[in-house]
């Protein structure tokens, strides 16, 4: 199986790198520590930068006469300018990232279950809506993965975020070689994926890669990585897995005695009741085509879109249906 790239990814810095939050604390995340010799982080606190300090009063995003605002609740000192001035910077300045992972529920950083008041003072919160500076992540970097801290706890969330994070540097790399051959290559190697994620853009993208009409690379490629990203924006139904994890398991119908059948049999029902992960399964695929050294299976992404090390991360317990 092929070595896979080392993503950049933006993080919160109080997300276990700076004792930054508003009460000076700092927040343990088992997830971004298991990352840290895997992906390169660019930490950032957009509170701190906008020069709030640490330790500071708490700010609160207020929604009033049809407009949001960030604004402190000791003082009622308004930041939305400030902060929305330094995330239009600091995103600019950032190019090459290839997902981000930020503190849920944060008025700065959160990116969709940030409570918005109707005023400043003591209140009950309105509705709940993204925070400015993970919003303004949302909008510069629409195609790449984004999550906060706590979805990642969930396991589904975690898979589809992992798999995307681990793809994006690699299609990066595909249109920098600038190649018909490694194009092709790339595309046969994620074919499970593919079928796992979106049918209907694996034909679309097998249709780019034929090349029937004679288009330039450039275009090609261009259109790959557009249908490549689509297919891969939304996680996959369960039972499209189960679809690809029989159709892999048929591979070794021959080989297989009644025992082992019935076992991943009972696997792939436990894993349809939603009481173990796609990763356990995958397991047994991953040992059978060790076993009977089957190639093609081997260099197929789908069993093994990220580093081995992350999908011993246990279970939040949180259902499939959260993502
Ligand atoms: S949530 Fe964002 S703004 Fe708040 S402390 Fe963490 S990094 Fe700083």
């Amino acid at each position: 199986m092929n070595l896979l790239p080392q993503p950049h990814v933006l993080v919160s810095k109080c997300l276990g790198f700076a004792s930054c939050r508003y009460n000076g604390l700092i927040i343990h995340s088992d997830f971004v520590e298991q990352l840290k010799p895997l992906v390169s982080f660019i930490t950032v606190c957009p509170e701190v930068e906008i020069g709030l300090g640490v330790p500071r009063e708490p700010i609160r995003i207020v929604f009033a006469d049809g407009k949001s605002k960030l604004v402190q609740l000791a003082s009622g000192r308004d930041v939305t300018s400030e902060m929305n001035a330094f995330s239009m910077h600091f995103l600019n300045s950032i190019k090459d990232i290839d997902g981000s992972i930020l503190k849920g529920r944060s008025p700065s950083c959160g990116i969709k279950d940030v409570k918005i008041y109707p005023a400043a003072e003591k209140s009950a919160s309105l509705k709940k809506d993204k925070g400015f500076f993970g919003g303004a992540v949302l909008e510069h970097f629409p195609d790449l993965p984004i999550e906060d801290e706590g979805r990642l706890l969930n396991a589904k969330i975690r898979e589809h975020f992992l798999t995307r994070l681990f793809l994006v540097p690699q299609i990066k790399n595909l249109m920098a070689q600038h190649s018909m051959k490694e194009l092709i290559a790339f595309h046969a190697q994620n074919k499970y994926l593919l079928m796992a994620y979106n049918q209907q853009e694996m034909r679309v993208l097998g249709r780019i890669v034929a090349n029937l009409e004679k288009k330039s690379l450039d275009m090609i490629l261009n259109e790959y990585q557009k249908h490549f990203l689509s297919a891969i924006a939304h996680a996959p139904r369960y039972t499209s897995h189960i679809n690809v994890l029989m159709h892999a398991a048929g591979y070794f119908s021959k080989e297989l005695n009644k025992e082992e059948k019935r076992f991943f049999n009972d696997y792939l029902k436990k894993y349809r009741e939603n009481k173990i992960t796609l990763s356990s399964i995958l397991g047994i695929l991953k040992s059978w085509i060790v076993r009977f050294n089957n190639e093609y299976l081997a260099q197929q992404s789908y069993f093994k879109p990220y580093p081995e090390e992350l999908m011993e991360l246990t279970d939040s317990g949180k259902g499939r249906d959260e993502i």
